[in-house]
């Protein structure tokens, strides 16, 4: 296949609102986590053009491996930033008989951490692990999943190591389950909404601040990664 496929990159919170938009036309059943081994981080930081290192993974799983497209739904770069890959709304290419790979519109999310995170190699971390936590997140509460929902890529193909022997899956879901304390629970987003800013909404005097208080809403509404209204 040849030309050049451009991808989009987002923040975590521009992501969301990708999310947000495709919570009534694809149901995800699951998330897997899987890491690219190559590129590495070390491949990443010296590439002097980011966005070539995803066009050529899409090269390799187009041409070499005759994938309808790029495999993974998004790459997380070790910066944090959310890479577009195939449609949310097609099936992936994560493990063989696990990619639900019928068309009616419930498959599992899948993505790829760019790193080696074999033991020993490099370290998942920083903005690139609060991104992956923060993207886990937001799909579980738009899709009502749970953490058994969470499958590392090893746990569906033996001989595998991916997404990394130096990743504790235990470990990764106990850092899933505890948002980080600076992080607005989904409760008590709904009760500050609910005793506080609705009922100032209703006093409010004029369209302005009516539309004032509808966005602080939605802006804690995003802290605790849930839809916005
Ligand atoms: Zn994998």
């Amino acid at each position: 296949m040849g030309g050049k496929r451009k991808f989009r990159r987002y923040t975590l919170q521009e992501f969301l609102v990708v999310l947000d938009q495709s919570v009534k036309k694809v149901r995800f059943n699951g998330i897997h986590v899987h890491a690219t081994w190559r590129p590495t981080i070390q491949d990443y930081r010296e590439a002097k053009d980011k966005e070539s290192l995803i066009q050529a993974m899409w090269r390799f799983h187009t041409g070499t491996r005759k994938f309808t497209d790029i495999a993974q739904h998004v790459t997380i770069d070790p910066d944090g930033y959310i890479w577009e890959g195939r449609s949310l709304l097609t099936s992936p290419a994560s493990t063989y008989d696990h990619n639900d790979s019928d068309n009616d519109g419930v498959h599992p999310f899948m993505f790829e951490m760019i790193g080696n995170f074999d033991r020993g190699a490099e370290v998942l971390t920083g903005a690139q692990l609060e991104t992956t936590l923060g993207l886990c997140r937001g799909i579980m509460t738009r899709w009502k999943l749970g953490l058994p929902d969470i499958r590392f890529h090893r746990e569906m193909q033996s001989g595998k190591t991916c997404p990394g022997s130096g990743i504790d899956k235990a470990k990764f879901l106990a850092q899933l389950a505890k948002p980080k304390p600076t992080t607005l629970t989904v409760e008590q987003v709904n009760s500050i909404i609910n005793e506080y800013l609705k009922p100032a909404w209703s006093d409010a005097k004029s369209q302005e601040q009516k539309d004032e208080i509808h966005r602080l809403a939605n802006e804690l509404r995003k802290a605790a990664g849930i839809r916005i209204e």
